[in-house]
């Protein structure tokens, strides 16, 4: 049955989330992630667009042509980029509309679901290139801060290139503890910034 399927693909979901949220230190977060999914709204729409490899919001989009469960969950968890459009006060590229900074915790949640969200839809397929991959498919599309974009690109690389648990002690220990968003986004926007390399706010000019 399709409504047990669903929620049990929500379930493991939360689950994979909230494990690696402990593990770079976000609690609350990683206890309510994703609860909307749970209410009347997302829950049947879920479930009569259960598809087992992707998103069912997808499947609902082609029917109705919008997402009413999707649209209903953006906007109430932060952890969505979506969440954060707003209008500018320029006349930006989407006719004054853009995607706002995200706090950090946000970001790193946003993260998290991410990874959880390949692990979910690819199973064995999964690799820790699979997040990187599938962020790298999307992103001329997102509408999002540079600066966020910029944060969320250089986890997804960490990860990528060093695995889960050293990923996840990274985001713990230096993400969420120092404010790496101003330094990473400075060197970002002057193109001097591949999201690869491990910026230390703490080391002097060269030292390494
Ligand atoms: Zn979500």
């Amino acid at each position: 049955m399709k409504a047990i399927k669903h929620l049990r693909t929500i379930n493991n979901h939360k689950k994979l989330v909230m494990e690696s949220c402990f593990k770079m230190g976000l609690i609350r977060q990683g206890i309510l992630h994703d609860l909307s999914k749970y209410s009347p709204t997302e829950f049947i729409v879920g479930a009569i667009y259960y598809q087992g490899d992707r998103s069912p919001n997808n499947a609902e989009r082609e029917k109705k042509g919008y997402t009413s469960a999707w649209l209903h969950h953006k906007g109430r968890n932060k952890h969505h980029m979506e969440y954060w459009i707003d209008y500018t006060t320029g006349e930006g590229e989407h006719g004054g509309m853009g995607g706002m900074k995200m706090p950090t915790r946000y970001v790193v949640e946003m993260f998290a679901d991410r990874v959880a969200a390949c692990k979910n839809y690819q199973k064995d397929e999964y690799t820790k290139e699979s997040a990187l991959k599938y962020y790298e498919r999307g992103k001329e599309k997102h509408m999002i801060h540079e600066d966020t974009a910029a944060l969320l690109e250089h986890m997804l690389k960490y990860l990528a290139k060093y695995g889960e648990k050293k990923a996840y002690a990274y985001v713990r220990r230096y993400i969420m503890k120092n404010d790496l968003y101003c330094l990473l986004h400075f060197k970002w926007r002057k193109g001097e910034y591949d999201g690869y390399e491990v910026i230390n706010k703490n080391k002097k000019d060269g030292e390494s």
